[in-house]
């Protein structure tokens, strides 16, 4: 239910926005989640389109942008990306770690957020 809980939170987030402007019609929000954030964007977009049901924001659009995650290594100095493999079923499991030295000694510059960017609304 992580997906649920973070929708949740964008919606109301969506939703306090577009009364504090005098929004009458939200068309649509533009999300930016990074590739490391572990969520499943259809779960995350199926939700808010769930929850907006019954607001202003019913039938809105919901666009999701993927951040590429970018990293930094203290072992080896290597900074970019951290080139998952899309193929790995447990990618999810495996702690992320450096693609040319492979330390797990790694900080996270980019990549978990969850963010909402934009909403466009008529008032
Ligand atoms: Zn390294």
């Amino acid at each position: 239910m992580h997906e649920f809980s973070i929708s949740d939170e964008i919606v109301r987030n969506v939703l306090d926005a577009v009364k504090e402007n005098n929004g009458k019609k939200v068309l649509s929000i533009q999300l930016e989640i990074g590739e490391l954030a572990l969520l499943n964007v259809e779960q995350v977009t199926f939700w808010i389109h769930e929850l907006f049901k019954g607001s202003v924001a019913e039938g809105a659009k919901v666009k999701v942008k993927t951040v590429k995650a970018r990293i930094q290594c203290e072992s080896c100095g290597y900074k970019g990306g951290i080139g998952l493999d899309r193929q790995d079923p447990f990618q999810h499991v495996i702690p992320y770690s450096c693609p040319k030295c492979h330390s797990f000694q790694i900080n996270i510059e980019k990549g978990r957020e969850c963010t909402l960017r934009k909403i466009q609304a008529v008032r």
